[in-house]
């Protein structure tokens, strides 16, 4: 304790301009899942409660408000806005202003890149599912008009500068009849537009350009002289992590191969890198898997973390939103928090300590009873954890989230914050885009 203090007290703000900017976000990781990774890890590692994340490492956190402008619980697309614009509507996106400052721009997610929070990064669309032309045209609108998020993101100002496009979602890049690689469903556009094939050859025309669509093509790309990379990895969102789909890179290579072609650019560079399946997983109230997804977040934070200056990148992992798990019961010191976690004093029966207060894993009485999990088959990576209210896909959940920052300017992430707060820090710091910026503050008297 004497050396946490030591630490505390040895803290010296970063007091410069970040040239790169990292932003880890995790789609639905409340604090609570964030302290059942830590655990589940601990278990693994046997440090058990003392367990230390590697965003536990970084210097500053803040708690962070997520509430959109009309609803006290947001979705993820409303909250994209926020944390990647500034404003509760459609602005200039930090991924923009990066552009702008001729930086170079990269995402990462294991979600299909057309979702709402990789697409908050280069998209302006009214509607978050419109995802191709397709979704467009079923809603009754004219696609030819509202270019949807895939060719926004080939085609647009800001998507078309991206240079480093890593996640799912092929169906939304092909047209319909195009056979996908691994068989099923094919593409899902009507326009005819093989997006793939146009980003390939603009991209050529500019640079070393690579499309890769599986893990063991993509670990053979040479980042080292790959200007622009396309990795679609999946018809739709990637793997679960837990079940190790052998053609899903993990987020952790992923983020390696990104870092390792945008940090070529001196002028430095913006990456957004979503662990996006640990919403997904909560959704479904899968808490093993959603940990899992949570695990991969780390490792990939913690690659990050090693390969790169804390005097000139900035990183910050933080949450859109949370989710309804709740951390239960009385364990002992050292168990395993996915596992049943204590015993109700009124049926006598045990319960999980990982449960959630709303979803699909509600369960309803049997013989007037609560259901026994430990009849059940709770160690299935799939298992859902039992809700005490029935919905067919959990709500998110509406307390504050936590930021976690290391870098320069880090210091500005301490107290409580507005989600849209960060991008108005983040913009300050690397000197980019509009209002306040540190290198013109610099240059006054
Ligand atoms: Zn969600």
């Amino acid at each position: 304790m004497q050396e946490e203090l030591q630490s505390q007290l040895d803290k010296t703000p970063i007091v410069k301009q970040a040239k790169n900017i990292i932003f880890f976000l995790g789609d639905g990781t409340s604090i609570s899942t964030l302290t059942a990774a830590r655990l589940a890890k601990g278990h693994l590692t046997g440090n058990h409660e003392h367990e230390v994340m590697a965003y536990e490492k970084f210097p500053y956190s803040t708690l962070i408000k997520t509430y959109s402008s009309d609803k006290v619980v947001t979705d993820s697309a409303a909250s994209a806005t926020a944390y990647l614009n500034g404003v509760k509507a459609n602005q200039a996106t930090i991924g923009v202003d990066a552009n702008e400052a001729g930086k170079s721009t990269g995402i990462v997610t294991v979600t299909r890149v057309t979702h709402a929070s990789p697409a908050g990064t280069f998209a302006h669309t009214a509607e978050r599912h419109w995802e191709n032309d397709d979704d467009v045209n079923d809603d009754d609108y004219d696609s030819e008009k509202c270019d949807d998020i895939a060719e926004q993101l080939v085609l647009g100002d800001t998507g078309s500068k991206i240079k480093v496009i890593l996640g799912g979602g092929r169906q939304k890049f092909t047209p319909k009849g195009v056979v996908d690689p691994e068989g099923g469903d094919g593409g899902k556009r009507d326009d005819g537009k093989n997006l793939i094939e146009t980003w390939l050859n603009h991209k050529q025309e500019l640079g070393n350009a690579t499309y890769t669509w599986n893990r063991d093509q993509f670990l053979t790309v040479d980042t080292a002289n790959t200007d622009y990379l396309l990795g679609l990895f999946d018809w739709g969102h990637m793997g679960w992590a837990i079940d190790k789909e052998p053609s899903n890179p993990t987020l952790q290579e992923m983020a390696k191969a990104a870092i390792e072609i945008l940090q070529r650019d001196d002028n430095g560079y913006f990456l957004f890198v979503e662990g996006g399946n640990i919403d997904l997983a909560h959704h479904k109230n899968e808490y093993r898997s959603a940990i899992e997804e949570a695990l991969e977040f780390e490792k990939a934070i913690s690659y990050a973390a090693s390969v790169t200056d804390p005097e000139e990148t900035l990183i910050i992992v933080t949450a859109d939103h949370s989710q309804p798990l709740v951390i239960n019961g009385y364990q002992e010191r050292g168990a395993d928090v996915l596992d049943l976690g204590d015993y109700s004093n009124v049926d006598g029966m045990p319960f999980t300590a990982l449960l959630y207060t709303q979803g699909p894993g509600y369960r309803g009485e049997v013989n007037g009873e609560r259901p026994d999990p430990s009849l059940e088959d709770y160690t299935n990576p799939h298992y859902a954890g039992a809700a005490a209210v029935p919905l067919t896909s959990s709500n998110h959940a509406g307390e504050d989230v936590i930021l976690y920052a290391r870098g320069p300017h880090s210091h500005l992430f301490t107290g409580i914050h507005e989600n849209a707060f960060i991008p108005h820090a983040l913009r300050y710091a690397s000197c980019t885009g509009h209002g306040l910026q540190f290198c013109t503050q610099q240059e006054q008297p």
